[in-house]
């Protein structure tokens, strides 16, 4: 196997997202050397770290890779190898498809950020959405083409006026979320959404797990912004903020859960947050 060496020295003197210099460790993130990028082999040179902003009580971690790398490893991988092709409406959770048809049923123009090969497009496009896509993989975006959908290789390229913009599995890759938010702000429509998935960092099991959390063990989840950040520093408004999971395979019932976790810690294991107790991650609908 071909391991690329990686520097990872990206260090931070404040929070990342609110800009508060009180921040603190949380532990040391289980993946170290040898590991996974996206869909490259690559190796690391510096132990990442999990802190915590004491202000917003978001969460980023330490010792990342920098953009420039960041973005020639995700443009050099085959995203479609490592994640979901499964239809939307058969990956997500019940409570994020309903949130999603009543967003679509108003026909809008849809942007979606990070968009794989296009599942949630082709949702929002079922309902009569029009429907573009921004994806750094050249592979995923000639997929995009084929279905239709419009496709740019940078969010600059997408020209404005969405009524919604989708940020599926995206903001916790990015390494400036308040520019990204700023932006999206100004590619809305007067009414439109912005609609961002993500892990919650406030959740039950992401607290108990904390730095052994199982959603920080990729080495591109950078960062993890808390609900107090989105309501307080995002210069959005939330309209909706549904607890979910990942998707539909993460969804447990709780008895399984809780027996998960205790079997694992009675035989030595530390909680990573699988089984999750509850959702772990959020849809958050956004409003200018
Ligand atoms: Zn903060």
């Amino acid at each position: 196997m071909n391991f690329q060496q990686i520097e990872n020295n990206i260090y931070k003197n404040c929070c990342p997202l609110c800009g508060a210099n009180s921040i603190s460790p949380q532990g040391r993130l289980d993946y170290v050397g040898r590991t996974k990028f996206s869909s490259r082999e690559i190796e690391l040179m510096h132990l990442p770290e999990l802190w915590n902003c004491d202000v917003c009580l978001s969460g980023f971690v330490q010792h990342t890779v920098d953009e420039e790398t960041a973005k020639m490893l995700y443009s050099t991988g085959q995203a479609g190898e490592r994640w979901s092709t499964v239809p939307f409406e058969q990956n997500k959770t019940r409570n994020v498809i309903d949130t999603m048809s009543v967003i679509f049923r108003d026909k809008g123009n849809v942007l979606d950020v990070g968009c794989n090969t296009g599942e949630l497009l082709d949702f929002a496009q079922s309902f009569g959405c029009r429907t573009w896509g921004v994806e750094y993989s050249a592979a995923s975006r000639a997929i995009l083409a084929d279905k239709g959908h419009g496709a740019y290789s940078s969010f600059e390229d997408a020209s404005g006026g969405y009524d919604v913009i989708a940020a599926f599995d995206l903001v916790e890759h990015l390494y400036d979320v308040p520019t990204f938010l700023k932006n999206c702000r100004e590619k809305l429509a007067e009414n439109g959404k912005l609609v961002i998935l993500t892990g919650n960092i406030g959740s039950l099991s992401a607290q108990l797990a904390r730095a052994h959390w199982w959603y920080a063990q990729y080495p591109e989840h950078i960062i993890f912004p808390s609900r107090k950040y989105f309501s307080e520093y995002s210069g959005m408004k939330i309209q909706k903020w549904v607890s979910t999971y990942a998707s539909k395979g993460y969804q447990n019932p709780i008895n399984k859960a809780v027996w998960g976790m205790l079997k694992g810690m009675l035989r030595g294991r530390i909680y990573t947050g699988l089984p999750s107790l509850g959702p772990d991650h959020v849809l958050v609908v956004l409003n200018k």
